[in-house]
């Protein structure tokens, strides 16, 4: 599907890496002024060598108000993808640390609150629509053992995509998830790398095969664009009909 962004304004976070990555070299390409955003400044120099119109800014989500100022420097947008995610070592839930919990919903939950707050704010002042994804997980709709915090972290960005489709609908502002199953991913492959731990969860794939960056970036272009014009609200698997198992 062809994606003209020409003239639109997009801010991704996770930008450095993985499908965070792809999607702003994607983004710029279909013609989007592109902010990336990432924790590490390595990988955001090596984005901005390879794309030099893409601008970069570095913070760490974890840091509530210095992701509030960061954001409050890069002006009015029309696309909000919250994809920057981290899914510590996987522990049993009896044994997992508090600090392992609330590192991930800082992280993954309360980042994305932050930054759909400040840009959801500016999309109503100027008042000419917008569209926010989320990038949440299947984990968010089907639990796996040893992530609780993960898993709740994914649970949370759902309803929290429900939350701003319905409060920020109104202004032509629409929100919606994407639910991959495993990308092979500097993630995906820490915790699935592995032939014995991927075999399972592959066999439970009907399409006997893990999601691809590719068609998870194609699915968020097809959401921020009029395209899905209509679509709000949604909480979209890219997981080969795993749920159907
Ligand atoms: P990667 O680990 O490859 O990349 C994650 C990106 O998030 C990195 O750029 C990383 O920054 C950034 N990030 C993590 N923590 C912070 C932080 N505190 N502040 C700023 N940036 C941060 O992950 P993927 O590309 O695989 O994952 C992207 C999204 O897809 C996530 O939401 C993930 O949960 C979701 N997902 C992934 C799946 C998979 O199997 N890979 C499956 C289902 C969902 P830095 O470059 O600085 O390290």
């Amino acid at each position: 599907m062809p994606f003209d962004f020409s003239g639109k304004r997009a801010l991704v976070t996770g930008a450095g890496r993985g499908i965070g990555r792809d999607l702003a070299k994607a983004l710029a390409a279909a013609g989007a002024s592109v902010y990336a955003l990432s924790a590490t400044k390595a990988n955001l120099d090596s984005l901005k060598e390879e794309i030099p119109s893409i601008q970069v800014i570095h913070v760490d989500l974890n840091d509530w108000k210095a992701t509030r100022s960061a954001a409050e420097t890069v002006g009015h947008i029309d696309f909000l993808v919250n994809n920057a995610a981290y899914s510590p070592e996987w522990c049993p839930f009896v044994d997992t640390p508090r600090e392992n919990i609330q590192g991930v919903l800082d992280v993954n939950v309360m980042a994305a609150i932050n930054l759909s707050q400040v840009f959801g704010k500016k999309m109503i002042e100027k008042g000419t629509g917008g569209a926010i994804v989320n990038v949440s997980s299947i984990n968010g709709v089907r639990v796996m053992p040893g992530c609780v915090g993960y898993n709740l972290s994914k649970a949370a960005i759902d309803m929290l995509t429900k939350q701003t489709a319905l409060e920020l609908g109104p202004y032509n502002i629409r929100t919606n998830s994407v639910n991959p199953t495993v990308v092979m991913t500097d993630m995906g492959r820490e915790h699935w790398g592995e032939p014995e731990k991927s075999q399972g969860i592959l066999a439970q794939i009907p399409m006997g095969r893990f999601a691809e960056v590719r068609e998870v970036v194609e699915t968020i272009m097809f959401l921020l664009s009029d395209h899905a014009s209509m679509v709000n609200g949604v909480v979209l698997p890219i997981e080969g009909g795993q749920l159907c198992n």
